[in-house]
Formats: C-alpha cells, sequence, structure tokens
C-alpha cells in the first residue's frame, strides 16, 4: 500500500496524459535480495501488481529493470561525476545499515543506478514518496554535474512528490515498507490483511476522550475516504466513544473492497502469463531504443566514441 500511495497510483493516473516510462527494480531489488528464487518471484509478482492495479502496458512503457542492461553502464558513466561525499549522505543507507541490511557497494551507490533510471531515458517528471525526494535531489545533482562537465546532454528531472500521500505509515507507525515487515499487503491473503490491520498500533487513550487523528490507523483510513467521509472519520475519532478495535474492522472491510477488482484482476493476469511476458518484452524493446539514443550521445560527448 506504501508503493500504491506513494507512488504507483498516480503513475497510472499520469499515463492517460503522459509517455509513461516505469519498470520493476530487480537491478535495486539485488542490493538486499540473495536468494535467486526469490528475486525471480518478486520481479514477476511486481509486474503483476503493477498491471493488475491499472498500469498498461500497451499505452506505457512498462519492462524490467535488467532487461534494459545499458542503465549499469549508465550508471559506471555518471558515476565518474558523482562526488563521494553526495552519496555518503544518503539517508537511507544509513537507515538501511542500521537497521541490519548488509552494507554492500550496490546499497551504497543505489542512488546513481536510480539516478540513471530516470537520466538514461530521459525521465522528466519522477513521482515519488517523500522518502525519495533526497534521491531525486542527488539525481539532479548529477545530471547537473554531467551536464557542466560534457555540455548540456541530460534531463533535469523535477521530483512530483503528492502532499497527502508523501509518506504512509505502516502497521507500527513508522514509515511502510518491506524492510520494515509492517506493510499491508494489497495482494495478501485476506487472514494476513486482517491480522496486520487489527495489529495497527494505537495508544491508551480512554474510550471516553477524544482521539488522535495523527495516528497511523486514521492516516491509513483517510486514504479510502471521500472528502465527506474523511470529515465524518475526524468528527467520529474527536468525540468520545470511539472504540479502535471497531474502526480497525471498517478498516479492513474497506481495503478488501477497494482492491477487490484489482485482486481478481491479478488472479486473471496470473492464468494469462504469456501476455504478460509479450507486454514485458514489447515494454524493453521500447526502453531500449530510448536507452540507446541518450547512451550514444553520452558516449559521444564523454569520449567513449574513439572512432573518427
Ligand atoms: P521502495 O519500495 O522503497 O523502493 O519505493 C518505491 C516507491 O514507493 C518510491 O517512489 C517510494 O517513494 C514509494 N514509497 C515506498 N514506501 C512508501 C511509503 N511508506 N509512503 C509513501 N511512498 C512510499
Amino acid at each position: 500500500m506504501g508503493n500504491y500511495f506513494g507512488m504507483m497510483s498516480r503513475m497510472i493516473r499520469y499515463q492517460k496524459e503522459n509517455d509513461l516510462f516505469s519498470f520493476i527494480v530487480n537491478y535495486h531489488a539485488m542490493t538486499t535480495i540473495q536468494a535467486p528464487s526469490i528475486l525471480e518471484n518478486n520481479t514477476i509478482n511486481a509486474a503483476l501488481d503493477f498491471i493488475a492495479l491499472g498500469l498498461d502496458p500497451e499505452k506505457s512503457t512498462f519492462w524490467i529493470q535488467a532487461d534494459v542492461p545499458q542503465v549499469t553502464e549508465f550508471t559506471w558513466i555518471i558515476s565518474n561525476v558523482t562526488n563521494v561525499g553526495l552519496i555518503e549522505r544518503s539517508t537511507s543507507y544509513k537507515d538501511k545499515i542500521s537497521k541490519g541490511v548488509m552494507p554492500n557497494m550496490g546499497l551504497f551507490s543505489y542512488p546513481i543506478l536510480m539516478a540513471s533510471d530516470i537520466l538514461c531515458f530521459g525521465g522528466d517528471i519522477v513521482p515519488v514518496g517523500k522518502d525519495q525526494k533526497q534521491h531525486l535531489e542527488m539525481t539532479r545533482d548529477i545530471a547537473i554535474k554531467f551536464n557542466n562537465t560534457y555540455g548540456e546532454t541530460l534531463v533535469v528531472p523535477e521530483p512530483d512528490i503528492e502532499q497527502e500521500t508523501q509518506l504512509l505509515p505502516g502497521i507500527d507507525g513508522q514509515k511502510m515498507s518491506k524492510s520494515y515487515n509492517n506493510t499491508i499487503p494489497i495482494f495478501g491473503d485476506e487472514k494476513f490483511i486482517r491480522k496486520q490491520i487489527m495489529s495497527i498500533v494505537t495508544d491508551s487513550i480512554p474510550v471516553d476522550e477524544p482521539k488522535n487523528i495523527k495516528s497511523p490507523l486514521f492516516k491509513l483510513f483517510v486514504l479510502f475516504l471521500d472528502e465527506k467521509g474523511k470529515k465524518d472519520l475526524k468528527r467520529r475519532f474527536l468525540s468520545p466513544g470511539l472504540q479502535y478495535g471497531d474502526v480497525k474492522k471498517e478498516l479492513f472491510e474497506t481495503i478488501i473492497e477497494y482492491f477487490r477488482p484489482f485482486r481478481e484482476k491479478r488472479e486473471y493476469l496470473s492464468g494469462h502469463m504469456d501476455y504478460v511476458y509479450e507486454q514485458l518484452s514489447n515494454g524493453s524493446n521500447k526502453a531500449g531504443v530510448v536507452a540507446d539514443q541518450i547512451l550514444s550521445k553520452v558516449r559521444k560527448v564523454t569520449g567513449l566514441n574513439y572512432r573518427v
């Protein structure tokens, strides 16, 4: 749900009017997943999730990151205009190693690969959650440094962060993230979703006192409500008598109803994998053409093309 409300839902909305490029980041996933079968499963599952949630692979350019390996060459090239100090300031790296993730070089230099993900395809607007704001700033710094060094070549992108969904809390109140085991998985087993929702952290404010509208339970629930629904929930939170357990049960019902059509579509897609693979191949071909065009300019301006 963090990915969906932080980024996917906007991409899906944007694809109607924009030339959307999006992909499943299996090179990035390697920074923390070293079991091949898990990486394979997660990659295809993420692709199915995205299409089931509404990404239209026939309209947008949608691919699996490692199917367009040009991005790794691009990463090497831009690494040489990237100051080590810039990467050392990455808060997400520090955060991950403090949580016990192995500090490998891939994890450390992940913001450079992320910069390539954007710059290698000429991305100009990048919908992200607030947690990625710093990485977008790094991407801009790298693009500007490249252009200052080699002349105007790369598009300097702008982040697009939505106020309301900028950082979704997980069930423990921290940022919702798979690395923290605090997610509500849209396509998870219903029993598990219920268990997660019933475990959303709450406080010990007595029943007959007003409740906290900054709590994760409130913040998660309003995502599914229209303006009137939000006002009503706020009023209920601020009036005495509200029981957190009741609200959690309502939230569970709401989430299951909201995502039901997506869950059905995903079920259908998983029985039609040939279609999914074909769309992914088309996507990587389209993305590869764009990457080749930009890489060819980059190779020229940097002096990698030695034939005269
Ligand atoms: P990640 O799964 O951390 O690689 O993030 C993928 C995308 O989802 C990025 O655009 C993030 O900013 C966004 N995202 C991930 N977790 C959250 C969250 N808890 N709240 C808002 N956006 C998120």
